[in-house]
């Protein structure tokens, strides 16, 4: 699931959906259809879900960041389980769907930084940056005022507006400051442990995260995001407590005034160039001569936040709950045998991002000659919270809810979900509504494609984005009855007409 902030997306156009209809009920399916529903339900296996998280998930898997070396061999897992179930190449001849991303890094010998007039200070010992704060060509020479600890009352100070925001270290979120520093017009801010600061080591424990900034770091190429310009760089610069006393050293510090003296730094990147990553695509072809060109698409992301100050990330619910049911449906189709439509199972990585795998197969699909997409079922982050909570989206609340959110509901009751304290609240009674996750994870990029979208989600935990998303804490048997109902939905999406 994306964090919330990363990735304003415009509300997705799903014009083909018009007003509900109401779909008349189905006459019972023949007997041996039954059979291979039957078959295909009973082959998802909890165990087997669990076996796969708990490598999928592993530390060995260092949180599946786009592009990682743990991530590939994720998506060789993957594509091994395909083939040995015989699925075909979902891409042309291949079952990895590769896209490139934009890769930079910063040049370490460019980096400079002074308190005014003084020596330049050195990276790595006097001064470094954490991670992911400030990958591009930048110079900054300004005058710095003191902040104190940082809270949002510390930044109101008029004078901050074009300088440094100078705040004492304890232990705060440093994305919460960037974002109260860029609020206040400041032009960066510097961290640095007060004088009676006892906490260990600042400088360890950042100059130790900052590696990915001179390894490189991705983005998804801005020619092909309708060409949206990043969001230029805000410096965040951690300081030894020997490099603050050096540059208040002539200043009696007053909140939200400025120290007497200003602060220079300046970064520049290394030549960019271009890395690919890699979604994995299973195509189960259909039997019927003409719906077979009608491709049911479903999905679930792969890939996590990786590894962050030497701390794995092991993303067991997000997303390999939905990563590992994507493999028991997988595994039930093999039981079913052919449908009459074709289904695409799609494992996309850079999710966590900005929904980048989704995006880039939305722009540009693997489909075989002539087929079309024509829904996308989406699962991600269902196997924490109580066993019946689970969200979907669209709602019956949302103007794009039709038949194929319908089924969802339909079968997720069957399956034993719904009629729990957090949907009752939003007044349903059923599955509870992931309205507000509409744009959060890849159903928001295939519903771009103008096709229906139905979108599985058990909830928000306290693990969330945190170290803590480990398999131990999964609920197997929850993952299982969602793989049965995307499952159960397949199976009654093969009517000679679909009304979705
Ligand atoms: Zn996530």
């Amino acid at each position: 699931m994306l964090i919330k902030n990363l990735a304003p997306l415009p509300i997705a156009l799903v014009a083909s959906l018009g007003a509900a209809t109401v779909t008349p009920e189905a006459p019972p399916a023949p007997a041996a259809e039954t059979a291979a529903l039957n078959r295909a339900l009973d082959d998802i296996s909890a165990d087997e879900i669990k076996a796969d998280i708990f490598f999928i998930a592993s530390d060995a898997m260092g949180g599946r960041d786009t592009v990682t070396a743990e991530q590939q061999i994720a998506a060789r897992f993957i594509k091994a389980r395909l083939s040995y179930l015989g699925f075909q190449p979902g891409n042309g001849d291949k079952f990895l769907y590769e896209y490139p991303l934009d890769q930079k890094a910063l040049d370490r010998d460019s980096l400079t930084a002074h308190i005014g007039g003084q020596e330049p200070l050195t990276y790595g010992t006097d001064y470094c940056m954490p991670d992911s704060f400030g990958v591009g060509d930048l110079t900054t020479d300004a005058g710095v005022v003191y902040c104190g600890e940082g809270g949002s009352k510390d930044f109101r100070s008029e004078e901050l507006a074009g300088k440094w925001a100078l705040v004492d270290w304890d232990e705060q979120n440093i994305y919460r400051l960037r974002s109260r520093a860029r609020k206040a017009d400041a032009v960066g801010v510097l961290i640095a442990p007060a004088p009676e600061f006892e906490g260990t080591g600042m400088m360890e424990r950042f100059r130790g995260s900052d590696e990915g900034s001179f390894t490189g770091r991705v983005s998804y190429p801005s020619s092909s995001n309708g060409g949206r310009p990043s969001r230029p760089v805000f410096p965040i610069l951690i300081l030894t407590k020997q490099a603050r006393a050096d540059l208040v050293a002539n200043s009696e510090l007053t909140q939200g005034k400025a120290i007497d003296g200003t602060f220079a730094e300046s970064r520049t990147i290394k030549g960019g160039g271009q890395v690919m990553a890699e979604n994995v695509c299973g195509f189960w072809p259909g039997s019927d001569p003409e719906l077979k060109n009608e491709v049911l698409i479903v999905s679930a992301h792969y890939d996590h936040v990786g590894t962050r100050d030497g701390v794995v990330y092991n993303g067991a619910d997000d997303n390999g709950s939905g990563t590992t049911g994507l493999m028991a449906v997988a595994s039930a189709l093999k039981e079913y045998g052919p449908m009459r439509r074709s289904v695409m199972l799609i494992w996309v990585s850079g999710e966590e991002k900005g929904l980048w795998g989704s995006k880039a197969w939305a722009t540009n699909p693997s489909l075989p000659e002539g087929a079309r997409a024509v829904a996308n079922i989406n699962i991600d982050m269902i196997g924490r919270n109580a066993s019946n909570e689970l969200y979907l989206t669209p709602s019956p609340d949302h103007k794009d809810f039709g038949g194929l959110t319908r089924l969802g509901e339909k079968f997720g009751l069957e399956e034993g979900f719904g009629d729990f304290p957090a949907a009752h609240k939003q007044g349903l009674q059923g599955l509870g509504s992931a309205d507000p996750y509409y744009q959060r994870s890849d159903h928001a990029e295939f519903a771009k494609m103008g096709i229906p979208v139905c979108f599985f989600f058990a909830g928000e935990h306290e693990d969330y984005h945190q170290p803590g998303d480990t398999p131990d804490k999964i609920d197997y048997d929850k993952i299982h009855r969602v793989s049965r109902t995307v499952v159960k939905m397949l199976d009654a999406l093969q009517t000679d007409t679909l009304d979705l």
